[in-house]
């Protein structure tokens, strides 16, 4: 049996027919950008994620980038986020000319902890007079925090936003895998993306919501926000060859996309069901064996499962041999980015974020998408405690 890491044409051979309906209506219709599809696009969008405003874009990063740009973190300006994530969090930070600060996770959830954050804000800053946060080690102001819902669990948003309060912080979220993910906040369960002022997600086509190629989107309840991102997105422009702001890119995101998008969105609840349904068949499989930690999912969260992880020993042999078995897994992410070389300027040094250094380590991403079914994880399970030491 072969199980791929992931594959997605189960979801496209169930939508078929009324994905080649719309592309069908756009090349008749001609019209491949902007459009009632993006509007609608948007407007569902928001409406899905519990927000007034989305404004797609190209991509995840794009949408990271617009995010930061919209809350004011600029040039010379510090973000608090974590080591373990996916480059483009970090990448989106400096494109803006702010310097990223890296606070280590929880090690069981693989979240950024608050109690990291606490201890960096008090014990590395300084509040001055007008209530600006400064790094003591760097002397730079410390604007905004950026914690990623990552793998699809959300981060823990109580204890954070009680921070980024205090501390006068802004809040970004990158939801890039968290597409419908939620967390209990004083007793009403609210989606990822809708907690700090700005949430951006990625429709990467591997992502839980994922385009047939390259998209993004940011949530916002401010009609302000909303409206700088717009402009920023489409070269500054208020109409046509009116440009009233000098930062300005083409980040739209295509017709084709958008109305694909819309199509794929409702269902997402139900694929989201059944990446749930898949979990819970790999748990019901594995959880007796000691030598596997399987991903936690702590009461008022949902888990989403964008990928199934799980930590084991000999990590790069149990790859091999169920690479061998054909058996797709993956590792997200391998090194941490505090010892990525591309950030070896920031100073730090292994040892410096032990929980973002050990997870990384013995981290294995198993197979996980909608349509995979009980006989492959049953198949993955198997191969995988053989191939434990
Ligand atoms: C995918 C991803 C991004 C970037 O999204 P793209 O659409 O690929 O640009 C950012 N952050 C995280 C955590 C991601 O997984």
């Amino acid at each position: 049996m072969k199980v791929p890491f992931v594959d997605l044409t189960e979801q496209h051979r169930e939508i078929r027919d009324e994905i080649d309906a719309v592309i069908r209506e756009i090349i008749d219709q001609s019209r491949f950008v902007g459009g009632p599809h993006v509007e609608t696009f948007e407007r569902d969008f928001a409406a899905y994620c519990g927000t007034r405003y989305a404004v797609a874009c190209k991509s995840g990063t794009d949408a990271l980038k617009l995010a930061l740009m919209a809350v004011g973190v600029g040039r010379g300006e510090e973000v608090i986020t974590v080591p373990h994530t996916f480059i483009a969090t970090v990448e989106a930070i400096t494109s803006v000319g702010a310097h990223p600060v890296f606070v280590d996770i929880d090690k069981a959830t693989y979240q950024m902890s608050p109690d990291r954050v606490a201890e960096f804000l008090e014990g590395e800053c300084r509040v001055e007079k007008d209530g600006r946060v400064v790094n003591k080690n760097s002397e730079r102001p410390v604007v905004a925090l950026l914690p990623v819902h990552l793998y699809g669990l959300p981060s823990d948003m109580q204890p954070l936003l009680a921070l980024a309060d205090r501390f006068g912080l802004k809040v970004i979220e990158d939801a890039a895998q968290a597409h419908g993910a939620s967390y209990q906040l004083d007793g009403e369960a609210k989606r990822t993306g809708t907690f700090g002022q700005v949430g951006a997600f990625s429709f990467y086509p591997g992502k839980n919501l994922g385009a047939l190629g390259e998209g993004g989107a940011v949530v916002t309840d401010e009609e302000d926000r909303d409206q700088r991102m717009r402009l920023w997105r489409d070269h500054g422009q208020s109409e046509k060859y009116v440009h009233v702001s000098a930062d300005g890119w083409n980040m739209r995101l295509d017709t084709l996309q958008c109305a694909v998008l819309s199509l794929k969105l409702k269902r997402l609840d139900e694929w989201n069901g059944k990446r749930r349904q898949a979990a819970q068949w790999y748990r019901e499989r594995l959880q007796n064996d000691d030598r596997i930690v399987l991903p936690v999912e702590p009461s008022g969260r949902k888990h989403v499962y964008h990928l199934f992880i799980v930590r084991v020993p000999n990590r790069h042999q149990v790859r091999e041999e169920l690479s061998k078995q054909g058996i797709g897994v993956g590792l997200h992410y391998p090194i941490s980015l505090h010892l990525q070389k591309a950030y070896q300027h920031l100073g730090y040094k292994p040892g410096d974020l032990p929980a973002s250094e050990a997870v990384a380590e013995s981290i294995l991403s198993l197979p996980m998408f909608p349509h995979l079914t009980e006989e492959q994880v049953d198949y993955v399970c198997h191969s995988l405690t053989a191939a434990l030491p």
